[in-house]
């Protein structure tokens, strides 16, 4: 079976959801292949920034997206051993949404997906996994997925690769990414949250160890920051191991920790981060955790997969309603978004490499205090997570 489309996406996380309904809604033929059966997903985080909620404003979703249960964050605190430093506030910045809105991953995929539904130009294939690139004289002219005993193909005038950190689209495209050294592994659980406890984003950092907990209203998604590979170790040493270590740092848990019983109850995250040199082949793009796979510091990675859907929709709309896409638009969403990524995986190599100070020495680090007092730096954070250097806003 073959189906001819404007636009091939493979993956439907943010990246490849967001930019199917973007251009769904100019008309664009999209197939959007998921290679899932549902979108149902382990904690990936929930986190949309405030340029992905003015992008829904623009939309005009934003209202109804907020329909769904969400917690706002609008601030971010560690708690060393010289007591609570808020290092990040949302609420100074200009904007409609002067916080992060906490909405599970699912829901808001299934929320962009159901708006795309409503175009009839837009085809979603669910269980689609794809296995192989269609590739005609040096051009990428399509993907092929087995389903029921057949290969499907989809043919499109463009492919996008938004098929994540372990991007099959990536490696059939023989795409090499450059690793960026992460010393960290995290390990989540989750743990009630009492309804007299703090909100927010509570970093708790001290000798041994740093853990980051997230309220989602009525438990914390906790992250327990572990160094590289020693996972196995930790299990070995047993649950009361852990159990003791986290309540070392949060003494407040110890009331309900007991309810960790089993290894069953713990997720582990293999921190990674690294980017493509080249997005792009002549027919395909990656975009998202594909093109750039962000450690999980800061919670940027949704923002930045959903920016990148925003320019590839800027750059690409007008080529892909006239006609063919050259490499140079290709180049141009690229050339767009290289940079500000970049920078960003500097930025949290930098908050990772000092959170991981904070443990090591047995000094604090004067850092979150020292940004906490000088406005320019206390915006800056802010600023930063938000929406980014250089936030993609949608033109069209
Ligand atoms: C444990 C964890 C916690 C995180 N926490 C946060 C956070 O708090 N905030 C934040 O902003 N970011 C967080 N991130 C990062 C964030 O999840 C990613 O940066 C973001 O999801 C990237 O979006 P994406 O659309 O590029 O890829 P993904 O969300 O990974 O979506 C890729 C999609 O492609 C599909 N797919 C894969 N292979 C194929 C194939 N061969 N054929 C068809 N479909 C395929 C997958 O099923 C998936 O639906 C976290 C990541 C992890 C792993």
């Amino acid at each position: 079976m073959t189906q001819q489309t404007d636009c091939c996406i493979v993956g439907g996380g943010p990246a490849g959801a967001t930019l199917a309904l973007l251009l769904a809604r100019k008309g664009i033929s999209v197939t959007l292949l998921e290679g899932q059966k549902n979108f149902e997903r382990d904690f990936r985080g929930d986190s949309l920034h405030s340029v992905v909620m003015e992008l829904m404003d623009e939309l005009g979703l934003s209202e109804r997206l907020l329909q769904l249960k969400h917690t706002k964050l609008d601030s971010i605190t560690i708690q060393d051993s010289n007591g609570f430093n808020t290092v990040t506030n949302f609420k100074y910045l200009n904007t409609q949404y002067p916080y992060i809105t906490l909405i599970p991953n699912q829901q808001f995929i299934e929320f962009i997906i159901d708006e795309a539904k409503r175009y009839p130009n837009f085809h979603l294939v669910m269980g689609a996994k794809v296995q192989k690139l269609i590739e005609e004289d040096g051009i990428i002219r399509g993907v092929a997925y087995y389903e029921e005993d057949s290969w499907q193909e989809v043919r499109a005038k463009l492919t996008v690769g938004a098929d994540g950190r372990s991007s099959r689209v990536r490696s059939l495209a023989n795409f090499e990414p450059i690793k960026i050294s992460t010393p960290v592994d995290v390990v989540w659980f989750r743990l009630p949250r009492r309804v007299d406890e703090p909100e927010g984003v509570l970093l708790r950092t001290g000798e041994g160890g740093i853990i980051g907990m997230a309220d989602r209203s009525e438990y914390w998604q906790i992250s327990y920051i572990i160094p590289k590979g020693s996972y196995s170790k930790l299990r070995s040493l047993g649950l009361k191991a852990i159990q003791d270590s986290v309540t070392k740092l949060v003494p407040e848990l110890a009331d309900r920790i007991e309810l960790l019983q089993n290894w069953n109850q713990f997720a582990l995250l293999s921190v990674e981060a690294s980017r493509l040199e080249r997005w792009f082949r002549p027919g395909l793009l990656l975009i998202g955790d594909a093109a750039h796979v962000m450690s999980p510091f800061g919670g940027v990675g949704i923002s930045y997969a959903i920016q990148d859907a925003i320019a590839a929709a800027n750059v690409l709309i007008k080529p892909l309603q006239v006609g063919e896409v050259n490499v140079q638009q290709l180049a141009a969403v690229q050339r767009q978004r290289d940079l500000p990524t970049r920078l960003i995986q500097k930025y949290q190599a930098l908050v990772q490499n000092q959170l991981l100070t904070a443990t090591n020495v047995s000094k604090p680090s004067q850092l979150p205090r020292l940004i906490s007092r000088l406005p320019i730096l206390r915006d800056l954070p802010a600023k930063l997570i938000a929406f980014g250097l250089w936030p993609a806003r949608l033109q069209n």
